[in-house]
């Protein structure tokens, strides 16, 4: 289904190109050993390179080059075995060095592809241009003194990875599935948090407008917008924008604008005559980067299982929809304990319970499931409580809650509850016969047509045993008695 906007003079399509910033994990910068942990005091964690020391020279972090390869790998692109850094420079106070260190003409990762499902069920590709290392700067802090500004370069020098789409994207929604599925990619790899309130995730959203069938027209670009919420809400202001200054007959001017959040509105930051001339030239200080492919292999063979694969083995191996595998995958976390619980059990039940009740008690507690009261063992004790016959499903949620309650075990709860299912046919049988006695009227409306009724008898016989009842039983019970 295509995304339209309706303006004046018709219909208009939306282009959209993302940008995004992802810090790489890794436990030291870029190119100095200094620590890269979030939170510190501020300066504590900057090496005389960091801060731009005369003479200091600046030495490639391998675990660095590893992870932007791990994610090449992982966007399916194109690892380039030689790649270079080079200088971008321009002045700003907390870039000590008056340059940031980046790859221009020969990233170190090429064309790739990241894959999008939407609400409606359909996929689409959209392709990534480039991956390029460089250093992050360093943080201005204007709220601790009035007269002064402070500086922080704990984050100068910090390796980011530069993902840069195609400009494939149609929609605000497949901008938000884009980034959704970059960040679960990157987490399922360990290259990145994706912790867009921290910044270690940030995206620049190029906007333009087109009528159907046009050729590109002008783009804007929306800086530094740190969550998905707000990508897609600026796509959709700034594309209003650019509609109306198209139809009011004026043109949109290729500029860099900041997105607003708090009115609603994108404002120009800076225009093309003004844009930097970054004087891009290779870095002396730096040898072209050189990797071998038989890394690239090792590092390839040891790639995590990705979120794609992992959601279609599980519709194969343990037979449950798209949907609820797609569900099941989104974090590693939730895979790994649907799979322990699941393994050896019937795979459709388990989801069944891990999307329902269990998420559901889960999300009430406000804990990720690595902390969950409720470990796979447990939910899998109760699991087998229900297909052995001990409880049946209506009591197992009653457990279920129990369980996140007091974290006792399954069986335990059901012991001292007295929870166990009535399969006695006798018990079963007396309590059938008194609500038929008793509701003679309801017998004969159901024997003339109300065929409902039947889950009226069926419920006081759950009720008169307290929900215990095996419900199979109890429906074979009321039939042979009702209709005689
Ligand atoms: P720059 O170097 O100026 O940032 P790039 O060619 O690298 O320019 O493009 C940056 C981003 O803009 C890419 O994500 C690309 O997909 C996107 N882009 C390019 N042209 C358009 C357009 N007409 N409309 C929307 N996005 C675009
Ligand atoms: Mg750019």
């Amino acid at each position: 289904m295509t995304y339209t906007l309706e303006g004046a003079t018709g219909t208009w399509e939306i282009v959209v190109g993302l940008e995004v910033h992802a810090q790489v994990i890794s436990q030291s910068k870029l190119f100095s050993g200094a620590s890269t942990l979030f939170g510190g005091e501020p300066n504590t964690q900057v090496s005389l390179i960091d801060a731009g020391f005369p003479g200091m020279l600046p030495v490639i972090n391998h675990e660095c080059v590893a992870q932007a390869i791990r994610t090449g790998l992982g966007l399916k692109a194109h690892i380039n075995l030689e790649s270079r850094f080079d200088r971008k420079n321009y002045f700003y106070a907390d870039l000590p060095q008056g340059y940031q260190i980046s790859q221009f003409t020969h990233p170190i990762v090429g064309s790739g592809v990241v894959e999008i499902e939407l609400s409606d069920g359909s996929t689409r590709q959209i392709g990534v241009t480039r991956l390029h290392l460089e250093q992050d700067a360093g943080k201005l802090l204007h709220d601790q003194d009035p007269k002064r500004s402070f500086v922080d370069l704990n984050r100068a020098g910090v390796a980011l990875m530069e993902i840069v789409s195609e400009p494939d994207i149609r929609s605000p929604e497949e901008a938000g599935a884009y980034l959704r599925k970059m960040r679960q990619i990157l987490r399922y790899l360990g290259t990145c948090d994706g912790n867009m309130d921290e910044g270690s995730m940030r995206a620049d959203v190029n906007v333009s407008v087109r009528k159907a069938g046009e050729p590109f027209r002008t783009r804007c670009e929306i800086k530094n917008v740190n969550s998905i919420r707000f990508v897609t809400q600026a796509i959709e202001i700034e594309a209003m924008r650019q509609i109306e200054v198209w139809e009011s007959g004026g043109s949109v001017d290729q500029e860099t604008r900041l997105f607003d959040p708090a009115r609603g509105e994108t404002r120009s930051l800076r225009s093309k005559e003004d844009a930097h001339d970054y004087r891009y030239f290779p870095d002396p200080d730096l040898l072209p980067l050189v990797v071998e492919q038989a890394w690239v292999d090792e590092l390839k063979a040891h790639l995590p299982e990705l979120p794609d694969d992992k959601r279609a083995r599980f519709q194969t191996e343990y037979g449950i929809t798209a949907y609820d595998s797609g569900v099941l995958v989104a974090e590693q976390a939730m895979a790994d304990f649907y799979e322990s619980v699941a393994k050896g059990r019937d795979g459709k039940m388990t989801a069944a319970w891990m999307t329902g009740d269990f998420f559901a008690a889960l999300n009430r507690t406000g804990k990720a499931i690595e902390e969950s009261p409720v470990g796979a063992d447990k939910l899998g004790g109760m699991l087998d409580l229900i297909t052995d016959g001990t409880i049946n499903g209506k009591i197992a949620k009653e457990v279920l809650e129990t369980m996140f309650e007091t974290g006792e075990a399954p069986l335990e709860i059901v012991e001292r509850k007295g929870l166990r299912q009535v399969t006695d046919t006798g018990a079963i049988e007396a309590a059938a016969d008194e609500i038929i006695a008793a509701n003679q009227d309801k017998v004969e409306q159901y024997l003339g047509g109300k065929d409902k009724l039947f889950g009226f008898f069926v419920g006081q016989v759950m009720k008169a045993t307290q929900g215990k009842a095996n419900p199979a039983i109890v429906n074979d019970i009321l039939k042979k008695k009702i209709h005689g």
